[in-house]
């Protein structure tokens, strides 16, 4: 398995669900984004909640924890939820990970579908899913995201998720960009949500980035093929021109987070912009 800065580093799937194909795509029409992925009966695309585990130096990295297990079957039918597949217990015990030895849990941001594994229901109470970690969030998105939330955004930011977390003492916030751990690095974003967090985790001799929404799929390469959901579509063109440009020159490897086809892939930069090519699992580094 592949290794970077002293972590193995392991895919761990939570789940699929399904999302609004045009939504998804923002002003990118359905014949050109069909062909990457193929809508359901309720225009619905399959996505996967793909987390990334880090395990080494005395830690059990989580990077986001999809959805987790407390919705119901008005949600499950609206969001075609798929546990069955995969779930996040069943992800990390194939790894011998279970929910106490996580010492740490990176959020990306709170949108239910990256933090909603933060917490569970436990004796008819809600309760942290990861009792011994410390979960680390950008101080800027908690606030974005407790403090009187949007009205265009408010539904991805669920009450069960954020809570339990803010009672619950284990919470670290982040000031802003910066080093968590040696290897470990977050990069700080705005355009899909203030204060979205990328996971950089490097060496001397590999780069794997964690995109999050910034990049969802690797479809999301090209710089137009921005999500119909971020709340400043030119910003994040701007964020992902500027990071995608980089990570080509300097071969650093992407992770996506709901592509249900591709785990990770290089990047290139063409005449016409970023491509990601040579899409592969992550064990494949
Ligand atoms: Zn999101």
């Amino acid at each position: 398995m592949p290794q970077i800065a002293g972590y193995e580093l392991y895919t761990i799937e939570s789940g699929r669900f399904g999302l609004d194909g045009g939504a998804m795509f923002g002003i990118i029409p359905k014949p050109m984004w069909e062909k990457y992925l193929q809508a359901d009966a309720r225009n619905r695309i399959p996505m996967n909640m793909r987390c990334l585990l880090l395990v080494g130096n005395n830690r059990v990295i989580l990077i986001d924890n999809g959805l987790g297990d407390k919705f119901n079957a008005k949600f499950s039918d609206i969001y075609a939820v798929d546990t069955e597949m995969f779930n996040l217990r069943r992800s990390l015990k194939n790894h011998d990970i279970q929910p106490e030895d996580v010492t740490d849990v990176i959020l990306s941001h709170l949108h239910f579908d990256h933090a909603g594994g933060s917490t569970t229901r436990k004796d008819g109470k809600l309760v942290t899913t990861f009792p011994n970690a410390v979960y680390h969030v950008q101080a800027t998105h908690w606030d974005w995201a407790t403090q009187k939330p949007n009205i265009r955004e408010r539904n991805s930011f669920l009450h069960e998720n954020l809570a339990p977390l803010a009672d619950s003492g284990q919470l670290q916030f982040q000031p802003g960009s910066g080093t968590l751990f040696e290897g470990i690095e977050t990069l700080v974003i705005h355009g899909h949500t203030p204060g979205q967090q990328m996971i950089k985790v490097s060496d001397q001799s590999q780069t794997l980035v964690f995109t999050a929404d910034l990049i969802p799929t690797v479809a999301h390469v090209p710089s137009i093929w921005v999500m119909g959901y971020d709340l400043e579509p030119l910003v994040t063109i701007a964020e992902k021109d500027l990071f995608l440009k980089q990570a080509a020159e300097q071969n650093w490897k992407i992770m996506y987070d709901h592509d249900p086809l591709s785990e990770i892939s290089d990047i290139v930069w063409t005449e016409r912009g970023p491509i990601g090519i040579h899409p592969r699992p992550l064990y494949d580094l």
